[in-house]
């Protein structure tokens, strides 16, 4: 493996994966002009080139050839969910901040239900390291709450134990509960699965009548897309097979009668970083010492600046590269 976070390949380790078609989640068509093309740059475990194409139908952009579910487990191998040095895994205090003073207020739709946080249900999907289920944690210390991913580390198994957070180690198509829950948080998710058609209906059938859904995912209409081109983060090949404009989102979750009552856009530091690093030929497995490499998840200047960045557009009311959304059930 490279020490310094430059590109090079360890083709030992890395497979030719066989791929299926890809599909639009609003036509289920498979074709369409090609945005863009690139490999696996960031973490290496495959060998193919991948192709984001447009549907003329609805202009969403997806992966035309996608890995299948079966292969998950090898496109996420060391994945920055599981790799604390990784060039994307926060230092442990930017995860204090982030968390203090940006997702607690994130997630306040929530606090509407809190009169009733004894009998309250919570899960977040595609955890990860449960990042979200934490802090559901600090703001429902008395609820109920369940964090689903294929696979957790170790380590965060033993912190969600202590947390009394429930762990569902699997993908949610396997997911066959009777539960029901008054919110879902999915951050970061739907652009990682096949078919987030199908996810919201799965969702809005494991959700209470009035319950929350909470999602977040990239929004290719944003400025850091404009200015990266090709080299945008949040292509992120092979893991993201979708990318949505902010219209899209809507469309997604009112094909579904789920009612959106609010959607706007956070700052997201790590769609400038990663972008950077694609810029700059390297990869997330390593990082390298702040004074050499700037461009990662723990570099205090960087994070300053690519927030403040986001937090300017903002207040101009110009899309960032992370949107959000929320919708309610109602019948
Ligand atoms: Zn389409």
């Amino acid at each position: 493996m490279p020490r310094s976070g430059l590109i090079s390949y360890d083709f030992l380790t890395m497979q030719q994966l066989q791929l299926e078609n890809g599909s639009c989640p609003f036509c289920q068509n498979n074709n369409g002009r090609v945005v863009a093309q690139g490999i696996d740059q960031e973490y290496q475990r495959v060998l193919n080139r991948f192709t984001f194409i447009e549907c003329p139908f609805d202009h969403h952009w997806f992966l035309k050839s996608w890995p299948k579910l079966d292969d998950f487990p090898k496109i996420y191998e060391n994945y920055q969910t599981k790799n604390s040095q990784g060039a994307y895994s926060p230092h442990p205090w930017v995860r204090k901040i982030k968390e203090q003073f940006f997702d607690k207020h994130r997630l306040s739709p929530f606090l509407e239900f809190k009169s009733l946080e004894a009998q309250l249900r919570f899960l977040e999907v595609g955890s990860g390291k449960a990042h979200g289920a934490r802090v559901l944690r600090q703001l429902f210390p008395h609820a109920q709450i369940y964090a689903l991913d294929i696979e957790f580390s170790l380590h965060t198994k033993d912190e969600l134990k202590k947390l009394n957070i429930n762990i569902i180690e699997c993908s949610w198509e396997n997911f066959d509960t009777d539960l029901i829950f008054d919110g879902i948080m999915a951050v970061h998710f739907i652009e990682h699965i096949h078919h987030p058609q199908d996810f919201l209906k799965w969702a809005k059938k494991h959700l209470c009548k009035n319950g929350l859904l909470y999602l977040e995912t990239p929004n290719r209409n944003c400025l850091c897309y404009r200015i990266f081109g090709k080299n945008w983060g949040m292509f992120h090949y092979p893991r993201h097979l979708h990318l949505f404009t902010d219209i899209g989102l809507r469309n997604l979750v009112q094909k579904q009668n789920l009612q959106p009552f609010s959607f706007g856009h956070h700052s997201s530091a790590a769609a400038w970083i990663m972008s950077m690093r694609n810029v700059l030929g390297k990869n997330a497995l390593t990082k390298g010492p702040w004074y050499k490499d700037f461009f990662h998840y723990s570099h205090p200047l960087t994070l300053i600046l690519a927030t403040a960045i986001d937090l300017f557009l903002l207040t101009l009311k110009q899309p960032t590269s992370a949107q959000y959304i929320w919708c309610k059930k109602t019948e």
